[in-house]
């Protein structure tokens, strides 16, 4: 199929082009109609395989009903939550995110350790539908009150098995508890240890299962 064929949103179907892709890689092919359908999600998949894009099109599809250009940060809550295991990856997933939706009037931030956390508590209060987040500060930026969790409809999970890998479980456990019980749950995992597995099942209901 093509990106069009596919059911988006002829504005991001633009941003697609202008990139140079022409044709979705198989994992997009698989998770853009589910996750555009709502359904929970279960990847396993590589970097390299087009995953960024396989979760960041179908959530930008998905929550458009709220882009809007309102400059009232209650009009702005988070939509979508990003987790990543590192800042690198927070970075690229976030560029990726712009890139995609540059023709909607969507707010779009990216967080994480290491560095000022005072500019990111006072980007948050302006309001974002996407945030990108490395645990760790996510949850520091939770504790100061700078995020509103309540509007959260999607999740998702980006190379969980680092996230393992680096001690991050009980971050995740913490932060799924915070989150609606009614959201979107998505997992990539480029291998699914036990451990990973255990996470899916608390994390989602019912995914959709893709292996590239
Ligand atoms: P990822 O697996 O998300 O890290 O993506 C790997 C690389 O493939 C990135 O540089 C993307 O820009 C690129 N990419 C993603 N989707 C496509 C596509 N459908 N056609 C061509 N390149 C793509």
């Amino acid at each position: 199929p093509t990106f069009a064929e596919l059911g988006l949103d002829p504005a991001i179907v633009r941003a697609i082009t202008d990139t140079g892709y022409t044709t979705p890689t198989p994992i997009q092919a698989a998770a853009i109609p589910a996750v555009m359908g709502g359904r929970d999600l279960k990847a396993c998949a590589q970097t390299g395989t087009g995953k960024t894009a396989a979760f960041s099109l179908p959530l930008l599809q998905r929550l458009l009903p709220h882009a809007n250009a309102s400059t009232s940060p209650a009009k702005h809550p988070v939509r979508a939550l990003i987790l990543t295991p590192t800042r690198e990856l927070a970075i690229q997933v976030y560029d990726n995110l712009k890139e995609y939706g540059k023709y909607l009037p969507y707010r779009i931030a990216c967080v994480y350790g290491g560095t000022d956390i005072k500019p990111q508590i006072a980007e948050l209060k302006l309001g974002v539908e996407f945030l990108v987040a490395t645990p760790g500060r996510f949850l520091d930026l939770v504790e100061q009150k700078a995020v509103n969790l309540q509007s959260v409809q999607a999740l998702v999970l980006d190379e969980a098995d680092r996230m393992l890998d680096m001690g991050f479980i009980p971050d995740i456990q913490r932060i799924l508890n915070l989150l609606p019980k009614t959201r979107q749950g998505l997992l990539f995992s480029a291998t699914f240890s036990t451990e990973i597995q255990r996470l899916a099942d608390t994390m989602l209901q019912n995914p959709e299962y893709i292996e590239v």
